[in-house]
């Protein structure tokens, strides 16, 4: 007993010394050695442009000075969206897109631990105790091809961070749409429009929560826009959206 204990003991030690020989840690955007594992290196932090106040109580979208605890951006007051109000953690610029594109593509569960320390901070207006955390969902056969959803990554490294729960099963893509990049906001909204629907059995799954949608990067809004829609039509009377990134026009993307 006691010598198989040591045994264990000796093994862990063993591995963890093995590990890091063998796999030091890394920065998750460039690979520079770093200290601690799931961190950046000191450059690519400085790179990150975190979204913090002043900024749009609608959009979320950073104001370059403060214009009043109600004041709305533009884009908010010409184009009212149907959710309530979208936090996100950080402006989508290089760093940003190489985080997002990890871990969209390479199996890294360390990479939505980081952003989502990062999107609770950013969210915190948003965890009362009814919310329900829902991820943007993929169309199954995209998840079949990537074998799983960044959103439902971030969602779950969420849902450990608030306390709150997680239902992916919350609404489904029922049209694999082609990808966005490079269509212009029409566009993306005709692509989107439709592709999402609530779950048959949405009314009792949501109890009266409120939402909170998970997505990874918040582009034109297309999406969020049109998942909300398949929310509220299936029953959610609130819906709030948080990003990791976001795209912030006049910023040095
Ligand atoms: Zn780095």
């Amino acid at each position: 007993m006691e010598m198989g204990s040591s045994i264990v003991k000796t093994g862990r030690w063993l591995g963890g010394t093995l590990l890091d020989q063998l796999y030091p840690p890394v920065c998750l955007s460039c690979d520079a050695p770093v200290a601690t594992a799931d961190a950046l290196c000191s450059q690519c932090f400085r790179s990150l442009r975190s979204i913090t106040a002043p900024l749009c109580p609608v959009l979320g979208l950073p104001f370059e000075a403060s214009l009043g605890p109600d004041a709305r951006s533009a884009e908010a007051i010409a184009d009212p969206p149907p959710f309530e109000r979208a936090r996100s953690a950080v402006v989508y610029n290089d760093v940003a897109r190489a985080l997002v594109g990890k871990l969209k593509y390479g199996d890294r569960p360390e990479l939505a631990r980081f952003c989502g320390r990062l999107m609770a901070q950013a969210g915190h207006e948003l965890w009362g105790p009814d919310a329900v955390l829902v991820p943007v969902p993929l169309h199954r056969v995209r998840l079949f091809s990537r074998r799983y959803n960044q959103s439902t990554e971030l969602a779950r490294a969420l849902g450990r961070l608030t306390g709150l729960p997680v239902d992916p099963a919350l609404v489904r893509r029922r049209k694999n749409t082609p990808h966005q990049v490079g269509l212009s906001g029409d566009a993306r909204r005709r692509n989107v429009a439709g592709a999402f629907a609530a779950h048959p059995d949405s009314l009792r799954r949501l109890k009266g929560r409120r939402v909170v949608l998970v997505d990874d990067v918040i582009t034109t809004g297309a999406t969020i826009k049109a998942v909300t829609h398949a929310l509220i039509k299936g029953g959610a009377e609130r819906v709030d959206v948080v990003s990791f990134a976001r795209v912030v026009t006049g910023s040095d993307a």
